[in-house]
């Protein structure tokens, strides 16, 4: 069977309707573009479809934007934020049930936001419904590409029927097990390296109390730090929370080592004791999966004019600067402003060149400032010199707020590239060292002439 699709220039066919799929997909249909989008599961707003990926997420400043810039008026940011919730830092939980809340920022207004994977999935696809050039194709799962014929195989995962689609171009929005990268490998031979990390994770839930109330406070990342593993837990708006317990696959403690439900049990209420009596849902979550984490390096990101990746495609990264689909996001956000720099006439061989050029630097980075951050929320949080750095790293930004900005926050509340922010704060990080080590690890003993003098350079 051949599906007919629009055939003409101005035509994209992007694979995968998950989150940046429908992002990019509303974006290219404002600029008048023609839009295929499939997607191997069904209709999400009418079926449940199998998730396999966290329950909820952080969204910060970067995927904001772009989604901010996907409607007039910020009206789709302004539909997520009816299901947002601010969480203003992290709860930190010690082995004794203490909880103590470290902001995440000393101005109120920067905060990060706990939102609900389906429900942004859904308000995405709803968004295209305003798109009359924008056609979802549903259970068409992508199997092969012919680069040089321009066609595409597909394949409905509920009736087994083969299909094939003529295509303009390809956009790759397929996650990080991307069909259309492991096509554009052998086609072209991309460079693609994954390293998975060798801890996993998996979700457990906290319900809400019998009243509805949220039984954790509400506008907080949990964090239970315990040096080689973790459990965090994220609000959602019916005052439940999913927490995510992560940890090696092997080892003591290791998934593997806990895998009979009763030594998980067990293993819960040692190290997290005051969380414990709130995961009543045990047996269910004890039966899902262990979820695998990784990076991925991909390069090139495109085949001429012909195809592109983008989002996890591309650059699937590590979940703890709570980034990737901030990422992926803001990738199309920058591919949009290429684009409407360029002339009615795009070049799209250059465009996609340029763009995977341009963007390449800074997913490298937030990949390392990713892996980096898994050892600041399961040990650094717990030592007091992190929080000495913290205050003094505010201090520096009250005091210079043109040029001292704390790196945590470069990442989440601005939209300065990835990789300058790495740079710029490992030179902040050598600074701080200084000015404690010469201080005494006093804060009153800091020579703020030699701080001034330094922050300025
Ligand atoms: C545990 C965990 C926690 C996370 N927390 C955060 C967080 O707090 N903040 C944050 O910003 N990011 C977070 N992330 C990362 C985030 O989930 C991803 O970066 C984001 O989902 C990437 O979006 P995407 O659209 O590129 O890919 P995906 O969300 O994976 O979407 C891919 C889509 O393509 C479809 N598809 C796949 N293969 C095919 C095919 N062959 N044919 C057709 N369709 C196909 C899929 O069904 C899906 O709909 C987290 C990830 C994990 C694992």
């Amino acid at each position: 069977m051949t599906q007919t699709a629009s055939d003409h220039g101005n035509s994209f066919s992007i694979i995968g309707a998950g989150l940046a799929g429908t992002l990019l997909a509303i974006h290219m249909a404002r600029r008048g573009y023609q839009i295929d989008i499939h997607e191997r599961f069904p209709d999400q707003r009418i079926e449940q479809v199998p998730s396999g990926r966290s329950i909820n997420l952080a969204l910060a400043a970067r995927g904001r934007k772009a989604l901010a810039e996907a409607m007039p008026d910020a009206a789709l940011l302004a539909s997520v934020d009816q299901f947002s919730i601010p969480m203003r830092g992290r709860m930190l939980h010690d082995e004794h049930g203490e909880a103590t809340l470290q902001r995440y920022s000393q101005f109120d207004d920067e905060v990060i936001y706990s939102v609900h994977r389906d429900r942004l999935n859904a308000c995405l696809l709803r968004a295209t419904e305003q798109h009359d050039n924008i056609h979802m194709h549903f259970n068409q799962q992508l199997e092969t590409v012919d680069f040089q014929a321009r066609m595409a195989q597909f394949i409905d995962p509920r009736t087994q029927q083969h299909s094939s689609m003529y295509f303009h171009r390809l956009i790759g929005c397929d996650g990080a097990g991307s069909v259309l990268r492991q096509q554009m490998q052998q086609h072209a031979g991309l460079d693609v390296d994954a390293q998975m990390l060798d801890h996993g994770y998996l979700e457990l839930t906290v319900p809400a109390a019998a009243d509805g109330s949220a039984q954790l406070e509400l506008h907080a990342l949990h964090i239970w730090p315990r040096g080689g593993h973790m459990l965090i837990a994220l609000p959602n708006a019916d005052n439940t929370f999913t927490a995510t317990l992560f940890l090696p696959h092997r080892g003591q403690p290791g998934f593997a080592e806990l895998a009979n439900p009763a030594t998980m049990i067990s293993f819960l209420q040692q190290h997290f004791p005051d969380l414990f009596p709130l995961l009543t849902q045990l047996e269910i979550d004890l039966a899902r999966p262990v979820g695998k984490l990784g990076t991925l390096y991909c390069q090139p990101w495109h085949i001429a004019d012909r195809a592109l990746l983008l989002g996890d495609a591309a650059h699937a990264i590590v979940p703890f600067h709570g980034q990737g689909m901030n990422t992926a996001f803001e990738d199309i956000s920058v591919l949009m402003q290429q684009l409407d720099d360029q002339s009615d006439d795009p070049d799209w061989h250059k465009l996609f060149s340029d763009f995977s050029q341009r963007r390449k630097p800074d997913t490298d980075a937030i990949a390392a400032m990713a892996l980096e951050n898994y050892q600041t929320m399961r040990d650094a949080v717990r030592d007091p010199r992190f929080h000495l750095k913290k205050q003094l790293e505010w201090a520096l930004e009250k005091r210079f707020p043109e040029h001292f900005i704390p790196r945590y926050s470069m990442v989440m509340f601005r939209h300065i590239p990835y990789a300058k922010a790495l740079l710029r704060g490992e030179q902040q990080q050598a600074l701080l060292e200084q000015l404690l080590t010469a201080a005494d690890d006093d804060l009153s003993q800091i020579d703020w002439r030699q701080a001034e003098h330094s922050v300025m350079q």
